[in-house]
């Protein structure tokens, strides 16, 4: 594990090259930043490895053409956030949203999405390690990773990376009069 000082914006311009071409020509792929940004601390090749997981999943999601959107935002939890059976203590994150208009997932599989060698292709399609390996990748960075899906009607995996910040030591109380 490398980790460094990461500017999504950067991240994401130097791969998008490589995502067009994995999702073909019958998927537009667009990206759009919070034009306030900040920095996340991470593994650059780890994080390239989750964002090209979760495009190549996106497209099979859509084998007749569709949408993939990616988006960043900076989000601040003034409280802590409690999701599936996760606990985000309150801070600032860096959301990563990869949005598909593709066939969706049912309920019921929804939750199982991030087991190891759980898949939803057919036996040789998929070797099931995708979203397991995301879900691995993302705690080792110390972030969250979430999935909202529709069924006929498209996923959306949101990632939450703590924001980095140069000053580990909280900001000194204000002090009372
Ligand atoms: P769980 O998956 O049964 O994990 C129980 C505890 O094992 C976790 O407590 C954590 O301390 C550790 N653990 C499990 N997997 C990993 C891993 O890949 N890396 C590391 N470093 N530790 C791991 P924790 O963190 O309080 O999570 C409690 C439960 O909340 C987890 O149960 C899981 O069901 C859920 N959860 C935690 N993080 C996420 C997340 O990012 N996304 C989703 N969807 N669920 C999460």
């Amino acid at each position: 594990l490398r980790p460094e000082t990461l500017d999504l914006r950067d991240t994401l311009s130097d791969l998008i090259h490589l995502l067009n071409r994995l999702v073909g020509e019958k998927i537009t792929l667009t990206l759009s930043h919070d034009p306030v940004l900040k920095p996340v601390r991470a593994d650059k090749r780890q994080l390239e490895q989750v964002l090209m997981n979760l495009v190549v999943n996106a497209r099979d999601a859509m084998p007749e053409g569709g949408e993939v959107r990616i988006e960043t935002e900076v989000v601040s939890l003034t409280q802590p956030l409690v999701r599936d059976r996760a606990i985000l203590p309150a801070g600032e994150y860096v959301l990563v949203k990869v949005i598909d208009s593709g066939v969706g997932i049912a309920p019921d599989k929804l939750q199982k999405v991030f087991e190891p060698f759980y898949t939803t292709k057919r036996t040789g399609e998929g070797t099931g390690l995708g979203l397991s390996t995301v879900y691995g990748i993302v705690k080792q960075t110390g972030g969250y990773i979430f999935v909202d899906s529709v069924e006929g009607s498209g996923s959306e995996f949101s990632i939450f990376l703590p924001v980095y910040s140069r000053i580990d030591e909280p900001e000194p109380l204000e002090q009372a009069p």
